[in-house]
């Protein structure tokens, strides 16, 4: 980089000029020298950078978005490896992604009269830390588009306090490096939907009464608009100019835990038809719960308080059951990033190795499911132990073997005390 102060090293130099536009470093700033006397400021670059992108951009649009529509059989596998269980949600997502994107290369060579395919935007019900967001997120991974999360929650209608709905759509955009094109087949994924019902009482007083404008606005993303997306976010720049999104190629999850949904289910399929009966002693509420989200219809969400075109916009249902001990037992070990492979390799890292036995995880899990926030727990419950071991272990002799078991997840033995390690040590 040049600050243009004149010539260096003794040789007589030329000014600092642009070899682009032609300013001076005094209008343009900074410059970056080339060889041979050249200079170039950071306006240039940008433009060289933006022209050299949207090049790429047009080549690119002469290829086929994907090379191949993975088959559901592939997505319901690759699914797999990161989400425990949950296999009738996955079956039905892997099916819906599948259809989503044959239905976009449907309409790359569509001809006048063809069938249109309608697009299926996904609902995902199931309770806190079942793997709603996990299962979006991983989708997005295995046909490799951009990905954004939203929060209906913090969405409010232009005009108040909050985040505008266009502004997922510029986190998209973002996630996309603000390629347009690859942003407009991508995924977005929206949280607590189900807190938008007009019947919903909780929300905040900073946004409209009945949440009604913003799902308006929802519903016409979800149907397929062209958005005004400000490239900044928010209000803050009126002057900036607006990027033209359309929507109708995005494909839309939503999710919600839909607390209370269970008994409009029940009452509707009465209690015998479940298998609910007083009779029955000891009922697993946790396979009860999943087992009846199955069977969610659409007149059960729009009692539930969603309005009806917006029940219309999510034609694929998905539910997800809570995760039992088991499941979560699972969770901990099974997936590729799962937490306890985790701090394998931290231990690994510190040249130590450790090892949970089945009643730790057993232990794990239980403490998690009493937090109830399913899997989102596990993490907390193991970070509360393992915490003050991951201080202590860079000062400890390497080479150590430790062996995590019950006691020590409920802190009645110390995995690193001296006379502990010589009897795990190798
Ligand atoms: P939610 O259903 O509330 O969206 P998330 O998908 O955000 O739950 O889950 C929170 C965390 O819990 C995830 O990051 C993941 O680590 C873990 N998790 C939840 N469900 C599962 C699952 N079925 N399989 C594997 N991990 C899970």
């Amino acid at each position: 980089m040049s600050n243009g102060r004149g010539p260096t090293g003794g040789k007589s130099r030329r000014p600092n000029i642009c070899s682009f536009c032609g300013k001076s470093h005094r209008d343009a700033g900074p410059m970056v020298e080339g060889t041979s006397d050249v200079f170039i400021c950071s306006s240039c670059i940008e433009l060289c950078y933006n022209l050299v992108r949207e090049e790429k951009r047009r080549n690119g649009k002469s290829r086929p978005v994907f090379k191949s529509i993975p088959k559901p059989r592939e997505v319901f596998q690759f699914l797999d490896q990161y989400v425990v269980g949950q296999d009738i949600a996955k079956r039905s997502l892997a099916v819906a992604v599948h259809n989503h994107y044959k239905r976009l290369s449907h309409a790359d060579s569509m001809e006048a009269g063809d069938v249109e395919i309608d697009k299926s935007n996904i609902l995902l019900i199931g309770p806190t830390g079942s793997g709603k967001t996990l299962l979006a997120r991983s989708l997005a991974r295995v046909l490799n588009v951009p990905f954004a999360i939203g929060d209906a929650t913090t969405l409010t209608e232009a005009g108040y306090v909050g985040e505008d709905v266009e502004n997922i759509l510029l986190k998209l955009l973002q996630n996309a490096d603000f390629d347009l094109e690859a942003a407009q087949r991508g995924i977005i994924y929206i949280d607590e939907i189900d807190k938008i019902g007009k019947t919903w009482n909780n929300v905040s007083i900073t946004r409209d009464v009945s949440g009604e404008g913003v799902q308006q606005a929802l519903l016409k993303m979800l149907e397929g608009t062209v958005s005004n997306i400000p490239p900044q976010g928010g209000r803050k720049h009126p002057e900036q100019q607006y990027i033209q999104m359309d929507t109708s190629n995005i494909l839309f999850i939503c999710g919600g835990t839909f607390v209370g949904l269970d008994k409009i289910i029940r009452r509707r399929l009465g209690k015998k038809q479940i298998g609910f009966t007083g009779t029955q002693a000891v009922i697993d509420e946790t396979h009860e719960l999943g087992a009846v989200l199955e069977k969610v219809t659409p007149d059960d969400l729009i009692e539930f308080g969603m309005i009806p075109e917006f029940v219309g916009r999510l034609p694929v249902h998905c539910t997800l059951a809570p995760l039992d001990v088991d499941a979560l037992k699972r969770v901990l070990v099974e997936p590729k990033n799962a937490i306890v492979r985790q701090y394998q390799k931290l231990f690994e890292m510190e040249g130590a190795n450790i090892e949970f036995t089945a009643d730790a995880l057993e232990e794990i899990a239980r403490r998690a499911i009493e937090r109830e926030t399913g899997a989102r727990a596990l993490r907390s419950v193991v970070e509360d132990v393992m915490l003050d071991y991951m201080f202590e272990l860079p000062d400890v002799k390497p080479g150590g073997r430790y062996v995590i078991n019950a006691d020590v997840i409920r802190g009645e033995e110390d995995l690193l005390a001296p006379s502990r390690l010589r009897k795990e040590s190798a």
